[in-house]
């Protein structure tokens, strides 16, 4: 049994996330303590719940202290089963980051279909986009094939948006996955999404600022613009670049009383200062690629824009799961660093 204290470093949901992914993958139970202490709302929320019942399910696991605002959880897993499985978060939750929590198990058990309802683009949290474009193909590269589908959007509050995930059993992995800045497009798109209920101008305003943002650093963006229903309304831009391997994403969500140009600004605006810091991977996706670059038999390493403060709270998460793990990082909090891993390979003892 594994004794995991909630409140370090950040103090938020990803300690309960990587516990619940490694906690599968590896088959050791674990107990955690002081659930998202330092949170304004601590303890489990329904995101957080719905990724234990989904990895409970996946493994028919064995769960106390799983209820909504519980700081408590004791989980002790089965084996993981594939199949094809639905969960709901019920509220405009991430299903990005439920998705996250079992999608390494499932593809570690040889693959599973999962349909999840909640939030697909919520702030906080990986937006779809940001999931199908940028994290599944950098997963993919690790011998993680994703197959993603966005069947409905999920705006806040009410969310209901749904996902499909088709994933696949893990393919072998490279030896080695570099990732060097700096990180110079060869493709770069923008996204407009306004919900049908919304006025049409929305879209075009938004669209029209970021291409301007992107075109004043010399960048030709794709554009491209959708009308789709969804349970709330909601609008969103994300920018998309691609250089060779390296993937980068930035969304920026509408609301009301904000201008449609600044949603458009801030996505693109968000593009352009990563490309200043002249690393190769975003903050997001640096503290997103630690647990699968730890569980793989390959060495990962990248140029970090930003070493977040949940960067290092999920590698503390790691370190508890798989003492072998090798992790060098250089640089400090909040700054630019470069990370190495050796995994802990995993991946060399298929689990069918
Ligand atoms: P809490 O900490 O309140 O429990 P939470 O469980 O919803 O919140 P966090 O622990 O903050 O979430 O983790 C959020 C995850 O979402 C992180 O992996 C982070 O990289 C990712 N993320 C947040 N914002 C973005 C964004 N704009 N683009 C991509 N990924 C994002």
């Amino acid at each position: 049994m594994l004794y995991i204290d909630g409140s370090y470093g950040e103090g938020g949901g990803q300690i309960l996330r990587s516990s619940l992914t490694l906690s599968l993958i590896t088959g050791k139970s674990f107990e955690i303590r002081n659930i998202r202490v330092r949170r304004p709302k601590p303890g489990l929320r329904p995101q957080h719940l719905t990724c234990v019942q989904a990895a409970q399910k996946i493994s028919k696991a064995q769960v106390e202290g799983d209820q909504i605002g519980s700081l408590y959880l004791r989980f002790s897993p089965g084996k993981v089963a594939p199949g094809r499985y639905r969960f709901k978060v019920g509220t405009a939750g991430a299903t990005s980051l439920v998705f996250q929590t079992i999608a390494l198990p499932l593809a570690h058990a040889g693959g599973a279909k999962v349909w999840l309802e909640g939030g697909t683009h919520v702030p906080y949290a990986p937006c779809y986009h940001y999931l199908a474009l940028v994290y599944a193909p950098i997963l993919k590269a690790l011998g993680y094939p994703f197959h993603l589908e966005l069947i409905r959007y999920g705006f806040y509050p009410r969310g209901a948006g749904e996902i499909k995930a088709n994933i696949l059993p893990y393919e072998a992995c490279p030896e080695t996955l570099v990732l060097k800045g700096p990180f110079v497009p060869q493709r770069v798109a923008v996204f407009s999404i306004v919900s049908s209920g919304l006025a049409r101008h929305i879209l075009d305003r938004q669209a029209r600022k970021a291409v301007e943002v992107l075109e004043a650093v010399g960048l030709r963006p794709e554009v491209y613009g959708q009308r789709p229903k969804s349970p709330s309304p909601g609008t969103v831009v994300f920018v998309y670049a691609e250089d060779g391997p390296k993937r980068a994403g930035f969304f920026s969500l509408g609301r009301k009383g904000k201008p449609a140009e600044r949603v458009g600004l801030e996505a693109a605006q968000a593009l352009v200062s990563f490309m200043e810091t002249k690393a190769a991977v975003d903050p997001f996706l640096t503290d997103q690629l630690l647990l699968p670059a730890a569980v793989r038999a390959c060495t990962a390493y990248w140029e970090s824009a930003c070493l977040t403060r949940h960067f290092f709270t999920n590698l503390w998460v790691i370190k508890h799961f798989l003492p072998g793990v090798s992790i060098e990082v250089e640089g400090q909090e909040g700054g630019q660093g470069t990370v190495k891993i050796k995994g802990q390979g995993l991946d060399k003892r298929p689990t069918i």
